[in-house]
Order: C-alpha cells, then structure tokens, then sequence
C-alpha cells in the first residue's frame, strides 16, 4: 500500500489529460483532484516539483496555448497569488454551472483579476495567462458551454459542435464510468 502510493507521487507528471479544461483558468482549477471529496482531495500544487513543470507543461498541452507559447517558471512571490487566483476561478466558474446566483464569488474573481493585472507581469507570466484566461470566460458569453465532469467534477468548456460532452476527458473519465456501469450490470445479472 506505502510501496503503491510512493511509486504514484513519483511518477505524477501533468500529461494532456490533466489539461482537459479546454481553457488556461479551468486547467489552473483542476490541479486540485476530487475537490469536493475531504478524503481523498490531492492538491497538485502542494508539491513544489510540481511547480517547476507546470509553466512547460500549459504551454504545450492547454487548449490555449498558441496564446501563451512560452511560459516563464512561476516565482515564489507569485505561487500563493496563483493559488488566490485558483480558488477564485473555481468558486465562481462552479458556482455559474451548479445555477447557483450568487454575486459574490464573481466579485472575489473580479477582485484577483483586477491585482493580478496591476502587478503588470508580462503575458509570458502563468498568473497574468491565466487571469487572462479566467476575463475570456467571464466575457465570451459561453455560458451553456461551462461543464462540471459528471466523474471526476473538474470543469471544462464543452467545445465540442453539439455542446454534447458528458466528462472532461472521455478516454479517462468517460470510459471509467462507463467501465463501472459494466460492472455494475454484470454484478447484477449475477446475482
Ligand atoms: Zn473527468
């Protein structure tokens, strides 16, 4: 079990599933895994390695990324604002699609975004990409297109034609739950 998760933190490394947000800020949002889940919640971020390949690994695999092609390392000044900044993103964008009115949370977005942009980094900046990021979903009016996966709960903007999508990556989460209703069903007819 020790031997199982030591082997799992070792080999963490943000592949193209990991960047299935389809814009920079949910990307951001989703470095924290089962959010909703006290128990077994993983945040990405809380691991210092972790930092030092995100800027590479956006700048290659989010959807966004012909905006942001090179990506500076994140200072150690600017790592607690990203993670401000985060959790503005996802109590707002989750909010938005859970239906809830609730101003507040835009406010606190609109607030990060508003001392993020004074600070006046450069583009080539993860945390000015990203706030960037968060103002074109705020103003693209895409709404219908902002989804929670209906596995794992990370957020994604649907960009699909028919606005049809169900899960944040379907050759990972899709296909999971797909695999547990198998089972499900087999378990059934058994019994
Ligand atoms: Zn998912």
């Amino acid at each position: 079990m020790h031997f199982t998760s030591y082997i799992f933190i070792m080999t963490f490394s943000w592949t193209p599933h990991r960047f299935s947000g389809g814009a920079l800020a949910l990307d951001i949002a989703n470095s924290v895994i089962l959010r909703a889940d006290p128990e077994r919640r993983v945040d990405r971020l809380a691991d210092p390695e972790n930092w030092q390949s995100l800027p590479d690994a956006a700048s290659t695999h989010s959807a966004e990324r012909a905006l942001f092609p090179v990506l500076e390392p994140v200072t150690a000044e600017d790592q607690p604002r990203l993670l401000q900044l985060r959790e503005a993103i996802d109590a707002h964008f989750r909010g938005r699609i859970s239906g809830r009115d609730d101003p507040l949370p835009l406010a606190d977005l609109l607030e990060q975004l508003a001392s993020t942009f004074r600070l006046g980094r450069p583009a080539s900046s993860l945390l000015t990409a990203t706030a960037l990021s968060a103002l074109r979903l705020l103003s693209d009016g895409n709404a219908e297109r902002l989804k929670q996966c209906g596995h794992c709960g990370w957020l994604f903007l649907d960009r699909s034609r028919n606005r049809s999508r169900l899960w944040c990556d379907m050759a990972v989460c899709g296909n999971r739950t797909k695999a547990a209703r198998h089972y499900r069903r087999r378990k059934e007819t058994a019994s």
